[in-house]
């Protein structure tokens, strides 16, 4: 029987997984189904058992479900249970092993496919919410100088930061406000804004000569952020597509021990939205 993976969201309809996880498979010569669950909120851990019971080997887990894969696993990665929150889950027999791809797919992005490290530089994390709380241990992972968290709801951002209190590289949270007097070499947008068309309060002058802008949302949504953090000084900007792709490999590594090379099927997506989109595939943004 091929084997079954699927993404679980609400909603779920718009989700690029299945199109990724195709392009991965077909890359690799494995035969597998990857389908859409739509979940209902309250209802997570039976749409799961079902799709276990009918052959799933695994899921990825997208809003607003990232909390309940986390409790339904029997065991989790040191990452996932960093993040307190799981993107993506595989059935091992009874086991379900519950691991968070999210900053390994930022870091990946930024760092391989950017060539943009982030050793040494300081980094403003903007959001605190289930994306902003997976990326922190893998960014903190590549030695940047300082990490600052910054939300609209500041105390989210002083409770994520003070998790950190501990590690060796200091991690200060609060509201935009607080950091307006500093400069960064890399901005990455973790809020929910750019979907509904709205811009987070950053500071002006945060962005240092050479500063990379990187929004987790991706195409056209992303822009408008990455157009004010150009305007506002950053040297180049990114949306979150290459995140995309790169947690994604990361899952399929998971499930199927293999790799997938990632460039031609971040091509392939980049040409898929600028084809909706209606534009040309070689523009500065995203
Ligand atoms: P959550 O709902 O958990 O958190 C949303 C965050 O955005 C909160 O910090 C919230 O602040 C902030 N926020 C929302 N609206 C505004 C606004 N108008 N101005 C300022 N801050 C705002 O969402 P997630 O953390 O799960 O996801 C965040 C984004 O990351 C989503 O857009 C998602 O699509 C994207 N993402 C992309 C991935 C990729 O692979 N490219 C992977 C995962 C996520 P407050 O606390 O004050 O409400």
């Amino acid at each position: 029987m091929t084997d079954r993976y699927a993404v679980i969201g609400h909603p779920v309809a718009h989700s690029r997984s299945p199109r990724i996880h195709a392009l991965f498979a077909q890359s690799v010569g494995h035969a597998i189904e990857y389908g859409l669950i739509l979940g209902e909120p309250g209802h997570f851990r039976e749409a799961v058992d079902r799709f276990r019971a009918a052959g799933g080997r695994g899921v990825n887990v997208t809003v607003p479900f990232k909390l309940d894969a986390f409790e339904l696993a029997s065991e989790r990665t040191g990452r996932a249970t960093q993040a307190g929150a799981v993107n993506t889950l595989a059935f091992d027999g009874a086991r379900v092993i519950g691991d968070n791809t999210d900053g390994a797919g930022l870091v990946r992005d930024i760092v391989r496919n950017r060539g943009f490290a982030i050793a040494g530089k300081r980094v403003l994390l903007m959001g605190a919410g289930g994306a902003a709380r997976g990326v922190v241990l893998p960014l903190l992972d590549e030695q940047p100088a300082s990490l600052a968290i910054a939300n609209r709801t500041a105390d989210k951002a002083q409770a994520l930061a003070q998790r950190f209190a501990t590690h060796a590289i200091g991690v200060r949270g609060g509201g935009y406000d607080a950091f307006a007097s500093e400069r960064f070499d890399l901005v990455v947008n973790a809020t929910s804004a750019s979907l509904a068309r709205q811009l987070p309060a950053i500071p002006e002058h945060a962005f240092a000569p050479e500063a990379l802008a990187y929004d987790m949302v991706y195409g056209e949504a992303a822009r408008p952020f990455l157009m004010h953090a150009l305007g506002l000084g950053a040297s180049a900007a990114a949306d979150g597509l290459g995140m995309l792709v790169e947690q994604a490999a990361e899952s399929f590594w998971l499930w199927r021990g293999v790799r997938p090379p990632t460039a031609p099927v971040l091509e392939r997506l980049r040409a898929d939205l600028a084809r909706a989109a209606g534009s040309s595939t070689d523009e500065k943004i995203p």
